[in-house]
Parts: structure tokens; C-alpha cells; sequence
């Protein structure tokens, strides 16, 4: 400080004023000494003066607070007490090459123990002779900014993490749509897959031949765009049906070639996103049908003519036209002809079944009373209902109900089905209710039966060919499974519908529903169809 004093003494030996002015700052000065004490003090930043040979002769009580040590228990004490003496000893080294240090990392060790990140400046303290002292070390905690460098880091690693997932996920993704494109490529069925606006994004090498397409000129198109190719009609008019349904329809392309074109939506909660069409070849199967489906009928045509004349041959024994028989010979003789009339029965639904499957079961429609049908039919069973105790109810519309343009021949076939199922699949003494009503679009005809219903489990089968529940085959031996499949298909081609409702043991209902006039179309496309 005097050396202050004297250089500023030299400089303002001039004036007076300029004199007084140095004597007010040397008194300034003077006190300079303890503004400096009292700022050490005051410092919110832990400081304190390390001796030479690392012995702390001072600290604030910033230092204090921070160490958690009284100011007593620091003066005095080594380093080694509150630093890693491998990290303190380097931080002095370096202070006495450099005579400073700037943001060195170092840990201070509380009275409890703990250990504090801070960062450290350091400046080297010299006497006035300019003899080495010590060094002044500032502390600043970096607890909180490493928190944040750990949260940072965290973050970074999960990001990290994440980013591995999605590349995991983009591979996985990958594989699996190069597994599905060479599914798609090698299948033996065709494929074709349409967007939501019905143009053509993909066509597999199996669709290309049996359509025998080229790319070029399919692909990206529009089903109205296709529409324009032969080939495309047909599978481009089950587009325009109920969007969220399969649909299934048999495209004949020359004589021999047969495909079955599926078509499904693809959905996305509810939404359409595209169409699948899926093309198979069913040649083979079509071709084993029809040659199955000429035997049954040569088989059937040939057996007939016999059965018709041991029919005649027995009336006539029967009738006593051949001579007089013994009662027991006419019973006997009786079952004889029973049995070849259930041979006949049968003989009959085959030809009718081989005439469905062949296109050649022709329809006459003639506008009907079907209430004449029913009651007719039902006047056919009145001798099986009364040995049997059935007790069968017709329940007539109030209201006369139009005439309905059908083949009278076919439906009274169909609801003469229906009503020997529901008396047959009945006990003696067991219920009938007969319906016919006029519907939204037609006439509604019903049977109801208090019989041995269908079991559930088979229910999908019932108007498949040859089928007979087992329930059914239990109680009665005689059957043939064929009626429910003739009827079906002479509601259908009437443009009808039909449909049961069934529960075993409790009883089935068969529903069928005509429309007044059945379009003409239906017709013809139901013999297409075969
Ligand atoms: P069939 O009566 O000659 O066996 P159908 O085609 O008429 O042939 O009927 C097929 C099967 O459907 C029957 O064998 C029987 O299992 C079941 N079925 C049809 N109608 C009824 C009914 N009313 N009650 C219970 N089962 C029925």
C-alpha cells in the first residue's frame, strides 16, 4: 500500500488540490485491507487460502456452511481433509506452475461425509517481497448442473435406446414384408390387391397367368378402367356389392378352365382401406363335380325304369290282377312296395339334384295361390298326421294374400320338404304350426315343429347335400339328406330366401320368403350359376 501511496505521491507533487485529493484516497486505502476481509467474508462462494505446504490458514464462512465444518475445525486443518489428496495435490501443482486455475473439477468431502461436485478457480498468493504463500481455491457446487447433465444423459441414453428399438422395428418390418412379398410371389393362387379408390396396386405372377395379363397395362388402373377388359368384368362387379363382406363368385374361362374369385375388404377400424381379390383355380375340382354329378344321373335314369316296373308289378299283385293272395303274402307284398317306393323317392331327388347341378332344373312360374299349395300338401299328409297324433296347426293371413308368380310343381316340392321334416322330426302327439303371411317384399311361409331340433354344432351344414344330423339318423333310418338342399335351391331361384331357427330337443322353425314377382334375371342367373 505505501508503494501505492508513493507512486501516486510522485505523480501529484504538482498542485495542492491534487494533494488533498491523494490524501483522501490513502485514507481509503488504508482501510482497503479490511473492505477486502469483510468481502471475504460476506462472499456467498466458499473460498479459503491454502499455505505453500496445504495447510488452509483461512476460509469464509461460505466455506463453512458448504463444508458443514465451524471455521475453527477447517484453520489449520490439511486439505487432505476436505479433498481427494490425489485431486487436491494435482489442483496445488498446477496452481504454483500456472499461478491460476480455471474450472477444474474436483470433489469436497463434508463433515458427514458426503461428497460435493464442485468446480474449482484457483490464483497463486504472493507476499510483497513477491515470495510464494499459498493459493486462494473457490468453490462453486455443481450438484445441481450435474443433476441436470444426469437427467440430460438419461434422456440421451433412452433416446438412444429408442432409436434402436425403431431400427430394430423398421428391420423386423422389413423381413417380414420381404417374407409376405415372396409369400405373394410364390402363392399358387392369384392375387390381386386394390386401394381404397379401387385402382390396381399389385398383381402376383399366378394372377398374370390365370388372367393372362400384362402389367404394364393393369397396374394403377381403376376397377373402371379395367372394366374395359374382358377378363376384369366379372370380378369388378362384386365390388360395387356390401363393402365389408367376402364375396365368392366362379369365373369359366373357356370350357374347361373354372376360377373361384374371392374378394374381402381390408379393414382398419371399420374403415375400408383396399380390396383383396384372390383367385383360384378350381378346374380339377369342377371337373371331378360334373363327372360325379353325370354318373349319379346315368346311375339314377337306369335304375328308374326297373323300379317303375317292379312298381307295377307289385299294384298289379297287390290289386289281385295276377290272382287271388293270402293276407300274409299282401302284407309282405305291401312292404315290398313301400320300399320300392322310397327307392323311387329317392331315385327322383338324385335326378333332381344331378338336374340342379347340371343347369336343367327348368322353371314354368305361373302366378300362384300358395296358400292352395299349402293346404293341398297338408291335405297329403292328413292320414300319417292322424296315425301319428300330430297336431298341426295352419294358421292362414287374414288378409287374402296376392298370388305369387312360382313354378307351382317346384315350390309345392319345397314346402312339401319342409312340412314332412317337421312332422316326421316330431314324437306322436308332437306340435306343427304352419304360417304363411304376407312380408315387406313378398310372401313368408313358416313350419314350426316341437320335435328333436338340430344340434348347434351342425347347424351350418343343414342345406348341404346328403346331410343328416345325428340325431336325425338315430330316430329315423329312411332319410336321404336331400331335401333341404332341393328346397334351398328352388327358394333361391325364385329370388327367395329361407332360413331356420332351431334348438335341440325344443324344436326348429323353417322360414322361407317369396318375393311376389320373382325377377326374371334370378332365373337365368341361377341357372348360369351352374
Ligand atoms: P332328410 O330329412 O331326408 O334326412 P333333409 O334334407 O330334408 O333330408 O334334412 C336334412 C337333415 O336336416 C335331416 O336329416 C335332419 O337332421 C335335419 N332336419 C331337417 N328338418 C328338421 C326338423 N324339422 N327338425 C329336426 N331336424 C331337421
Amino acid at each position: 500500500m505505501s508503494r501505492i501511496f508513493n507512486q501516486m505521491g510522485v505523480k501529484n507533487n504538482q498542485n495542492k488540490t491534487e494533494q488533498t485529493k491523494i490524501s483522501t484516497l490513502l485514507e481509503d486505502l488504508a482501510s482497503l485491507e479490511s473492505y477486502a476481509r469483510d468481502l471475504f467474508s460476506f462472499l456467498p462462494i466458499p473460498v479459503c487460502f491454502i499455505s505453500s505446504i496445504g495447510i488452509v490458514l483461512e476460509a469464509n464462512p461460505a466455506f463453512g456452511n458448504f463444508s458443514n465444518y465451524e471455521i475453527e475445525e477447517i484453520v489449520g486443518e490439511p486439505t487432505d481433509k476436505f479433498f481427494n489428496p490425489e485431486a487436491i495435490e494435482e489442483i496445488s501443482r498446477e496452481t504454483f506452475e500456472k499461478s491460476f486455475i480455471k474450472g477444474k473439477e474436483i470433489d469436497l468431502v463434508t463433515k458427514q461425509g458426503k461428497e460435493i461436485p464442485t468446480i474449482v478457480s484457483t490464483v497463486l498468493r504472493k507476499s510483497e517481497e513477491g515470495e510464494i504463500i499459498g493459493y486462494f481455491i473457490a468453490l462453486f457446487d455443481l450438484t445441481e448442473i450435474k443433476k441436470t447433465e444426469r437427467g440430460i444423459r438419461n434422456a440421451q441414453t433412452a433416446l438412444l435406446n429408442m432409436l434402436e428399438d425403431i431400427n430394430e422395428e423398421r428391420e423386423k418390418t422389413e423381413e417380414e414384408k420381404n417374407k409376405t412379398l415372396a409369400m405373394i410371389t410364390n402363392l399358387t393362387d392369384g392375387l390381386l390387391v386394390f386401394d381404397k379408390e379401387n385402382k390396381l396396386l399389385l398383381v402376383n405372377p399366378q394372377a398374370q397367368n390365370f388372367l393372362n395379363l400384362e402389367i404394364k397395362k393393369v397396374i394403377n388402373k381403376s376397377t373402371s378402367e379395367l372394366n374395359e377388359i374382358l377378363v376384369f368384368k366379372p370380378l369388378i362387379e362384386l365390388f360395387g356389392r356390401e363393402i365389408k363382406k367376402i364375396f365368392r363368385q366362379e369365373l369359366s374361362l373357356g370350357k374347361k378352365f373354372v376360377l373361384e374369385i374371392t374378394t374381402a375388404p381390408f379393414m382398419v377400424d371399420e374403415e375400408k382401406i383396399g380390396t383383396l381379390v384372390i383367385i383360384h383355380d378350381v378346374s380339377r375340382e369342377k371337373l371331378v363335380e360334373k363327372m360325379k354329378t353325370e354318373f349319379v344321373s346315368l346311375a339314377a335314369h337306369q335304375l328308374r325304369t326297373p323300379l317303375s316296373a317292379i312298381k307295377w308289378t307289385l299294384k298289379m299283385l297287390l290289386d289281385g290282377d295276377l290272382g287271388k293272395i293270402t293276407s300274409e303274402q299282401k302284407e309282405f307284398i305291401d312292404k315290398t312296395y313301400i320300399s320300392n317306393e322310397r327307392m323311387i323317392n329317392l331315385i327322383n331327388d338324385l335326378l333332381d339334384v344331378t338336374r340342379i347341378e347340371e343347369g336343367r332344373y327348368l322353371y314354368k312360374p305361373t302366378p300362384t295361390d300358395i296358400e292352395a299349395i299349402v293346404q293341398f300338401v297338408i291335405n297329403s299328409y292328413k292320414d300319417e298326421i292322424e296315425k301319428r297324433k300330430i297336431k298341426l296347426d295352419f294358421k292362414k293371413s287374414e288378409k287374402k294374400l296376392p298370388h305369387v308368380r312360382v313354378d307351382v310343381e317346384k315350390i309345392k316340392l319345397a314346402i312339401q320338404n319342409l312340412i314332412d321334416n317337421a312332422i316326421r322330426y316330431n314324437p306322436a302327439g308332437g306340435k306343427v304350426i304352419i304360417n304363411l303371411k304376407q312380408s315387406d317384399d313378398g310372401i313368408e311361409f313358416s313350419v314350426k315343429d316341437s320335435g328333436i331340433g338340430i344340434p348347434k354344432e351342425q347347424q351350418a351344414r343343414i342345406f348341404t347335400k346328403f346331410f343328416r344330423a345325428l340325431n336325425a339318423t338315430r330316430i329315423d333310418t329312411e332319410g336321404s339328406g336331400l331335401g333341404l338342399y332341393i328346397t334351398k335351391n328352388i327358394v333361391e331361384a325364385h329370388g327367395g330366401e329361407i332360413w331356420f331357427k332351431s334348438k335341440e330337443n325344443e324344436g326348429s322353425t323353417f322360414y322361407f320368403n317369396l318375393p311376389i314377382t320373382p325377377p326374371r334375371e334370378k332365373f337365368e342367373e341361377f341357372i348360369k350359376k351352374f
